[in-house]
């Protein structure tokens, strides 16, 4: 394998680099050259909101390598601030302009690698241009917020995804007032509504204003220098500078220029080994389209992790293709969501799909449970609630997704059930795990043992579950009927109780029942069940909750086995909250 093949690889951050290096441990007498239009490589991009919130001080710790260390350790040429302008298909050659002389000069390659990321998109609204208003994605970026903060009292974040939300947290942290604008009626978006209210609760209790259902209809500059924006319901918001972090979309236009396939959602198409429609370009990272490995459609997924493999990937089809034979060719997977912020001590994190994605495709045979375990045994200090939604196939209990929040543990625990996904595994996979424990770690049962426990019971029917939704709708119409007085709504009662389908049992004690309930229902707590199963009706179904989902399963076992048709409200009263917060 001595023959010198010239690979060259556009973008030097994450998918580029981890490209070229690997190219090289595979292929010791191939020249490799780097193009990167900015003038930094490889740098940690996911830092910078950390480096705004001076967590990260030093701005080298940035820099995970530099084009000398590419140079000495792996041989690799790294041209900083050369930008690449076109790509010549037939002739196998690119155009780079070298920023620093003005000069353009041609490169021809045998392999192409485009590794060019994404743009934050910038939304098209009157002065969004004007001076204090920024987007973050690189160093540059960086500096130029951080050497504005001292004069960045208030500040308004646009746009409540995993970067909003980094850098919202980061500037309260330079004791900046922030108000974190979404244009949509919950913030992370990744998360289902339910589970995204709990962290809507969290960051509020932080200081951070949240607005949702919020729309920017233009930006003024006021004489003061501050800036104005003007909402779509009149409201105006004066601030200081605005973070624009509305999402980001594919760097295609080279590859688009060059003729390559894009596909519906802007970003290249690219095969399993990440080659793209010509046999010598391959493409990696933000820039292209991706298989979401559950719900089988192209996605984007413009996230480190990702780009990393797929430029891993990308290295060993092109040694092979160019070498014929090489062992490293390995295939793309596709994507299945897996991710994680950290958000004031709350970490949010999941993997596989939500119920809103299942929603949008028509699926409907699939169940969810809801849990509130914690990360590790109660008896070991400093135990802490994680709260989890668990999606699985109701036809053979595959797992399709989770979501979880806590202050510990949470990670982890996703980790793993995205370690399941990947393998295709069920329900009583989960159950059957086994975990590592000891009382500072988790527990016997751990959180994911428990979540694929409740939802293997429930496909074994020895553990129905009641529709959430279904019991707010009821909700709904209770509280419409609250302007009647106490006879009549007591008549109500008896004659159409609002909960049709159901009779709600508290099986929690007097004490917590008493503190808040679900309107209509009837408190017999869960040690005195055995004695008063005659109080309640054998005519229709008998919905049970606690506080977080526990007592009520003990108490569904003990009804089941007395003929009672019994469902458990997953995720008790704990759940029923988050509902309440987000009902319209
Ligand atoms: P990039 O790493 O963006 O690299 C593309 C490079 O190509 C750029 O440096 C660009 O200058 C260069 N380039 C583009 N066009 C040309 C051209 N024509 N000629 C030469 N060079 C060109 N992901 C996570 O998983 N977790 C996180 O916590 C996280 N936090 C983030 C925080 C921030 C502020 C940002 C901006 C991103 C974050 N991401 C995070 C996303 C992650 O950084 C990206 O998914 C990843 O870097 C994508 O890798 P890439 O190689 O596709 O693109």
């Amino acid at each position: 394998m001595t023959a010198k093949k010239r690979i060259l690889i556009v973008g030097g951050v994450a998918g580029g680099a981890s490209c070229a290096t690997r190219i090289r441990r595979l292929c010791e007498h191939c020249e490799i050259i780097i193009f990167e239009m900015g003038a930094y490589v490889s740098f940690a991009n996911c830092g910078l909101p950390y480096f705004i919130g001076d967590v990260i001080v030093e701005e080298e710790k940035l820099l995970v390598a530099t084009p000398e260390l590419f140079k000495n350790r792996f041989k690799i040429q790294v041209c900083t601030e050369t930008e690449v302008l076109s790509i010549d298909r037939d002739n196998k050659s690119i155009v780079v302009n070298d920023k620093k002389s003005g000069k353009n000069r041609v490169e021809s390659y045998d392999s192409l690698v485009l590794s060019t990321g994404a743009a934050a998109v910038w939304p098209d609204i009157k002065g969004v241009d004007l001076p204090g208003i920024y987007a973050l994605r690189t160093i540059p970026d960086s500096r130029k917020i951080r050497s504005a903060l001292s004069d960045i009292k208030k500040a308004v974040v646009m746009g409540a995804g995993y970067l909003g939300l980094e850098l919202a947290e980061n500037l309260v942290k330079r004791g900046v007032d922030v108000t974190l604008l979404q244009s949509s009626n919950q913030i992370v978006p990744m998360l289902d509504k339910e589970m995204a209210s709990f962290v809507e609760k969290h960051i509020t209790k932080q200081g951070i204003n949240c607005r949702l259902n919020a729309h920017v209809t233009s930006f003024d500059q006021n004489q003061d220098q501050r800036l104005t924006l003007n909402l779509s319901n009149d409201e105006a918001i004066i601030t200081d500078a605005v973070m624009i972090s509305v999402g980001v979309k594919p760097r295609i236009e080279l590859a688009e220029n060059a003729g390559l396939e894009i596909g519906e959602y802007g970003g290249v198409r690219v095969d399993e080994h990440m080659q793209t429609n010509d046999p010598n370009i391959w493409a990696v990272g933000d820039m292209v389209e991706v298989r979401h490995v559950i719900t089988g459609k192209w996605h984007l997924f413009p996230l480190a992790g990702p780009a990393n493999r797929q430029g891993r990937i990308a290295a060993g089809h092109i040694v092979d293709h160019e070498f014929a034979g090489d062992s490293a060719k390995i295939s793309y997977r596709g994507v299945q969501g897996t991710s994680v912020c950290g958000l004031f001590d709350l970490t949010v994190a999941t993997t596989g799909v939500n119920e809103k994605q299942l929603k949008a495709t028509s699926f409907t045979d699939y169940e969810k449970v809801y849990l509130h375990p914690s990360n590790h045994v109660g008896y070991y200090p400093g135990a802490k609630p994680i709260h989890i939604k668990l999606i699985y196939d109701s036809r053979n209990g595959t797992v399709l997704g989770a979501q979880a929040l806590g202050e510990s543990g949470v990670a982890r625990r996703i980790d793993v059930i995205s370690a399941f996904i990947q393998m295709n595994a069920t329900v009583y996979d989960l159950e059957e795990a086994e975990l590592c424990y000891a009382p500072q770690f988790g527990a016997t049962k751990d959180p994911v043992n428990l979540a694929g426990m409740l939802a293997a019971n429930q496909l074994r029917d020895n553990h129905p579950l009641a529709v959430w939704e279904e019991l707010m709708e009821s909700h709904v119409q209770e509280a419409d009927d609250s302007e009647q007085d106490d006879a009549e709504r007591l008549l109500t009662l008896i004659l159409d109780d609002p909960y049709k389908q159901a009779q709600i049992v508290d099986v929690r004690t007097v004490a917590e029942y008493e503190n808040k309930h679900i309107p209509n229902a009837i408190n017999v707590p869960l040690d005195s069940l055995r004695e008063r199963l005659d109080e309640l009706s054998r005519e229709r179904e008998v919905w049970v909750v606690c506080g977080v989902g526990q007592r009520a399963y003990n108490a569904t076992r003990i009804l089941q086995q007395n003929g009672f048709k019994v469902k458990n409200l997953s995720g008790g009263m704990q759940t029923y909250n988050s509902y309440l917060d987000i009902q319209p």
